[in-house]
């Protein structure tokens, strides 16, 4: 059994764009700047967005919160989105997900300019991916790509299996995997005997939040397992994934670990779409 490394991955997907922000920088073009919207206080939100400022800095890249109160208004919140869209000194917009209850998150997706969509979550982006046209993709999903074929992992012909059906992760999982000629089956809540179906998967991909939903007997023999989920659960120190991982490696070729394995490949590709926003904002090559 192999275990799918996310931290060591995750390290040289940064260490690629570090590269690119230099080169871009050495040429006299300002660092890519990414903008970060945080409406209200929820203390989640609050550290994940202070993990992509320093993964931005870590890389070179400037990066700038705009706070909204958390009793903003659906029209505060879309005028800071035109404001950013129309501002030439920035190249990457991200919402925080959630916004306040009361608000319209995805209204508010929507109106981020596809050209700095950097998470890739605007219905524009999803359309375009469903479309098989460029735009920029969710970036767990990508995450969990980039990690495939890093690994070699052939997608091409194989039978994937997708748990979770989520704009954010499942639906675009299962889209790239489309693209990439898998041959793709997504389960939800209402999917009658998951295992069943899941037992088909050569490449098997989780992400509905339930803390060891799968278990090895749902695992054919040899398959490649993704497990998306991060679960808290009381009485445990670490997050726990939607696979149990210990019967689940028993079975797999290779498996993610949690933590350890998607959740740090998000950020990263949250830093490489903000690269390439800025180099086709600027016009700049590769
Ligand atoms: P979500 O929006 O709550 O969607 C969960 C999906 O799972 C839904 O499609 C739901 O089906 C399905 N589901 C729920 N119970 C099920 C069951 N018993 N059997 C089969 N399917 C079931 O969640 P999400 O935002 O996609 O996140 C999924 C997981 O990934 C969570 O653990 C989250 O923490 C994690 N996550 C990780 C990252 C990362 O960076 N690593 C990023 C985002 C999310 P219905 O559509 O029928 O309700």
């Amino acid at each position: 059994m192999t275990l799918i490394d996310g931290v060591k991955q995750s390290r040289s997907v940064r260490d690629g764009v570090r590269d690119g922000v230099a080169a871009m920088t050495s040429r006299g073009l300002p660092a890519p700047h990414l903008a970060a919207v945080l409406i209200g206080d929820d203390p989640a939100s609050v550290t994940y967005v202070g993990m992509k400022e320093r993964g931005c800095r870590r890389v070179g890249m400037r990066s700038t919160v705009y706070r909204l109160p958390a009793d903003a208004s659906q029209g505060q919140a879309e005028a800071l989105i035109a404001q950013l869209n129309a501002s030439p000194d920035v190249d990457g917009i991200l919402v925080q997900h959630p916004v306040p209850r009361g608000l319209d998150e995805q209204a508010i997706l929507d109106r981020v300019s596809p050209a700095k969509d950097v998470d890739g979550l605007s219905t524009t982006s999803l359309g375009l991916l469903a479309a098989g046209r460029p735009g920029f993709r969710a970036c767990t999903p990508l995450g969990i790509m980039e990690l495939l074929d890093r690994y070699n992992i052939e997608i091409e012909g194989r039978e994937a299996v997708v748990v979770g059906r989520s704009n954010i992760l499942g639906k675009p999982m299962a889209l790239l995997m489309l693209q990439r000629h898998a041959t793709v089956t997504i389960c939800h809540s209402r999917t009658a005997d998951l295992a069943s179906v899941t037992r088909r998967a050569d490449i098997l991909v989780v992400a509905v939040g339930r803390a060891e939903l799968v278990t090895g007997d749902m695992i054919k023999e040899g398959a490649t397992v993704v497990d998306a989920g991060y679960n808290r659960v009381p009485g445990r120190t670490l997050d726990v994934g939607d696979v149990e991982f210990k019967s689940a490696s028993a079975v797999a070729s290779h498996i993610t670990p949690v933590p350890g394995g998607v959740g740090p490949m998000t950020i990263a590709m949250l830093l490489r779409n903000t690269l390439d926003a800025a180099r086709a904002l600027r016009g700049s090559p590769a």
